[in-house]
């Protein structure tokens, strides 16, 4: 069997290295390594891909959710309600601006923000929500924007997780995870489902006056050369991972379509355990996940119930299986982000779910082999 990985980043390059190394060479002899032409083809391509009209690079995803809070002009006191149960960076930008985070739970069926929970939490000075993509599927983006309307809130969706996905509205309407809000952020950290070689960020938009704005915050605040109109910050896309990009999204895709796959086999294969709860569709999906558009599967993370979690993954490392805890505590608990506003009992789901959760190896390179060995080994040890 090949060795289990939780991503297998070397098996991915050798399967496009030709193209990969021909566009990272053009970078090498032309020497433009900053702003260079491969910066501006995969803007054009990944709007294209996400039907966006502004694709603003940076230099990682943490950024591009700190330069859009500076985009939308936000101010100090401004409260901006995300996700519990989330990676740190959305709420540490938050905080880093001096506006307010606030932290609201999630549902327990998605691991994403709950909008009844949003709605509760809204007060005279909630100016955004940030819904996070979690996992590789949307957030109840019909839910979050009708709030948005009603409460004349920006929404800026962190698509770290999700870029490739597709939300259903209950209309029937089709769109681009990232395409849904106001705007929205994304990473290209090399385990991302579009990965580059180092670090990597984008923001999307439809506001043309916004991508305007933040074209300038990107570049120290500059709209004309050495005029400073804003404060800015320096954040690019380097032209050599601007050309890893280029040369990955056309297999996006592809890769979106493996990892759905590969899900589909571990679902198969965990089906109808009493202690396994499998990971869902989209509310607006029929049936399971692997059939449909809606989850790219950044992670394939289940829950076990019992108490038997922290047992399995010590069992799982006996038996050389890699797995994570996404995420082991919740935000609202993490020293830097205590508030005496927070109530654990407004925080049910995510405190169930952070001694729940195990994602288990989820990459384009996985094979039948492997997942089935690593069904097995975890349905053998809840069945011991
Ligand atoms: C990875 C990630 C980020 C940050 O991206 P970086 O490129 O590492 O700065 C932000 N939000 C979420 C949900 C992420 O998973």
């Amino acid at each position: 069997m090949k060795k289990l990985q939780m991503v297998d980043l070397v098996g991915q390059y050798q399967d496009i290295k030709e193209e990969v190394d021909e566009s990272i060479e053009e970078i090498l002899n032309s020497a433009a390594f900053i702003n260079g032409p491969a910066v501006h083809q995969f803007q054009s391509d990944l709007e294209n891909y996400l039907g966006v009209k502004h694709v603003i690079p940076c230099a990682n995803g943490t950024d591009a959710l700190q330069i859009t809070m500076m985009g939308l002009g936000l101010k100090p006191g401004d409260e901006i309600i995300t996700a519990d149960f989330t990676f740190a960076a959305t709420v540490e930008v938050i905080a880093l601006l001096n506006l307010t985070p606030v932290l609201v739970d999630v549902e327990e069926d998605t691991f994403n923000i709950d909008p009844i929970a949003i709605e509760k939490a809204i007060t005279p000075k909630t100016k955004a929500i940030v819904p996070v993509h979690l996992f590789g599927m949307c957030a109840n983006m019909d839910a979050i924007m009708d709030i948005a309307k009603k409460h004349n809130l920006f929404v800026i969706e962190d698509n770290a997780q999700a870029i490739g996905a597709t939300y259903t509205s209950s209309s029937g309407l089709k769109k681009k995870a990232g395409s849904i809000g106001h705007i929205a952020s994304t990473s290209f950290f090399p385990s991302k489902n579009l990965g580059c070689y180092g670090d990597g960020g984008a923001i999307f938009t439809n506001d043309d006056a916004l991508a305007h704005t933040i074209r300038g915050i990107v570049n120290h605040g500059m709209y004309t050369r050495y005029h400073h109109d804003v404060v800015g910050v320096n954040s690019r896309l380097d032209t050599i991972q601007a050309a890893v990009l280029k040369a990955k999204l056309p297999h996006l895709d592809n890769y979106c379509n493996r990892r759905r796959l590969a899900a589909s086999k571990y679902m198969a294969a965990l089906k109808g355990h009493p202690a396994i709860i499998l990971p869902r569709a989209n509310k607006n999906c029929e049936g399971i996940c692997e059939v449909c558009d809606c989850h790219v599967f950044h992670q394939f993370t289940l829950r076990i119930l019992g108490g038997k979690r922290d047992a399995l993954a010590a069992h799982l490392n006996d038996k050389g299986i890699p797995h994570g805890i996404y995420y082991p505590i919740p935000l609202h608990r993490q020293k830097a982000y205590v508030d005496e506003r927070y109530q654990e009992a407004d925080f049910t789901v995510t405190n169930k779910l952070v001694k729940e959760v195990i994602s288990l190896p989820m990459h384009t390179e996985l094979d039948d082999e492997q997942i089935a060995y690593i069904a097995t080994t975890i349905v053998d040890f809840l069945n011991a």
